[in-house]
């Protein structure tokens, strides 16, 4: 302090008065720094591994069982300190571990998703034109579509037989793999396309990948080359044409997380919306031991296109879970749920210098000043959120500082630039406080995203906080 120059009034009412938030580098110890940069080493595994909603589901059991959850039975007594999991259907997953205090204080939860933007399969997706395979394939959640040519694709999931059994599917990501890919055209036949909108210079039915070219030999039938594609697919998995009626098949990008930049600052990898708060949700349930309020991480699948069906977060299976742990202490779900909190941990989009015109500085989340709380989603006239109440942003706002999480706040964008929406509606609809939290992203929705270690590190530091209220 001795060599600092004495702040004059006005240097220190701007600080004792304003609200500025600071690049974490300037305020964090240089340990802490190294321990988020350690952390992520951590979270980048989770993003190779967990490509897909079923692998992020495998992945983070995994991961608790080795902390000792094991899977919840409705009839099953609970205790302090009991560890469950709830596998719902392979693709979302419910985890918590049971607090000191009695179930009708409310628990904790932290709720991120697990499914990314990618393109699917069509159920009938074989076929061959000009002696070239392809799988046909239609796009999941929001993307641009002319980002998806001419980039190494991999093949993710499931096939189903008529019997039952199940052929799990992972090509492209190991590196002796083959990969796919959607072409595109050349520049110099490109001129037409390049006059269309962006929106259409690629069109949903020309995301058609590449699978193969060579036909089965001694065969002269004019589709000899999709044949040969069966034949193979028999021969590795055992499976015929009509299989594909049954299955699940996610086409994500091939290549794995990386540092982006000199200083290895930045993450750059496919799906950090939402596998980004996914990891940290559940690392900090972990971390949490034996916390006063239960603490419920959740897992949630198809937020990417509007958190319908029976995984994702409109469906009961949140409320089920919920009732069933108040059944084992005789309580009512519904008392539970009304005195609960939950962050709904999703991404918002990070102030990208590039393109400012979308945003307003102020309320604009920054790459590297930590996780952003986001008090309401929506388009327009704030339409499709929750936006969380004073009261309980201010109680959040405590928890943080409290524990010196480093945080911000930002809206996803300039007032009708566009919009979006969180899972965040679907857990206030069930009385619960509800506010979103999570990690600002570069690049969202696109093959890579980019987002900040620092920030990354922030989720988990305040998940585990919030789950660590008194
Ligand atoms: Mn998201
Ligand atoms: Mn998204």
């Amino acid at each position: 302090m001795s060599n600092e120059k004495e702040k004059s009034l006005g240097e220190q009412l701007r600080e004792q008065l304003g609200y500025k938030t600071k690049n974490g580098v300037s305020v964090m110890s240089a340990e802490e720094v190294a321990a988020a940069d350690a952390y992520c080493e951590g979270y980048k595994h989770y993003l190779d591994v967990a490509k897909t909603e079923r692998e992020a589901v495998d992945e983070a059991i995994a991961m608790a069982v080795a902390a000792g959850f094991v899977p919840f039975d409705p009839k099953m007594p609970l205790k302090a300190g009991d560890k469950v999991y709830l596998n719902n259907r392979g693709k979302a997953l419910l985890l918590a571990t049971i607090g000191t205090r009695p179930i009708t204080d409310g628990v904790t939860i932290a709720a991120a998703h697990i499914d990314s933007p990618r393109l699917d399969l069509k159920p009938n997706p074989l076929y061959e034109d000009s002696e070239l395979a392809y799988f046909d394939t239609h796009y999941y959640g929001g993307i641009k579509k002319y980002q998806w040519v001419a980039i190494p694709l991999a093949l993710h999931g499931v096939i189903v037989r008529r019997d039952g059994s199940v052929v799990s599917v992972n090509i492209g990501e190991d590196d002796n793999d083959p990969v796919f890919c959607v072409t595109d055209l050349l520049p110099h036949l490109g001129q037409e396309q390049m006059k269309r909108p962006a929106s259409e210079i690629i069109r949903g039915e020309d995301l058609n990948l590449l699978i193969g070219s060579r036909p089965f030999k001694d065969d002269e039938g004019s589709d000899a080359v999709k044949l040969n594609i069966l034949n193979i697919l028999h021969e590795k998995y055992d499976i015929t044409e009509a299989d594909f009626l049954s299955a699940e098949l996610e086409i994500v990008p091939a290549f794995k997380a990386k540092d982006v930049g000199f200083d290895r600052s930045l993450i750059g990898a496919y799906g950090h919306d939402d596998r980004v708060c996914a990891y940290p949700a559940v690392t900090s349930l972990l971390a949490a031991g034996t916390p006063e309020y239960t603490a419920v991480a959740i897992l949630a699948d198809k937020e990417e296109i509007g958190s319908e069906g029976n995984t994702g977060m409109q469906s009961a299976f949140l409320r089920y879970f919920i009732d069933d742990i108040a059944a084992a202490f005789g309580e009512k779900g519904h008392h539970v749920l009304s005195k609960s909190i939950c962050l709904s941990a999703d991404v918002n989009a990070a102030l990208d210098p590039i393109y400012p015109d979308v945003m307003v500085r102020s309320n604009a989340a920054k790459i590297n000043h930590g996780v952003c709380i986001t008090k309401y989603t929506g388009a327009r006239g704030k339409s499709g959120t929750s936006d969380a109440s004073a009261e309980y942003m201010a109680k959040v706002r405590g928890i943080l500082d409290e524990n010196e999480v480093l945080w911000q706040t930002g809206e996803l964008g300039k007032v009708d630039a566009g919009g979006g929406g969180t899972v965040a509606m679907y857990i206030a609809n069930l009385d619960v406080d509800t506010v979103d939290l999570g990690v600002p992203v570069l690049s969202m929705h696109a093959p890579m995203e980019v987002v900040s270690k620092i920030d990354v590190y922030m989720a988990h530091k305040a998940f585990l906080a919030t789950m660590l209220r008194k």
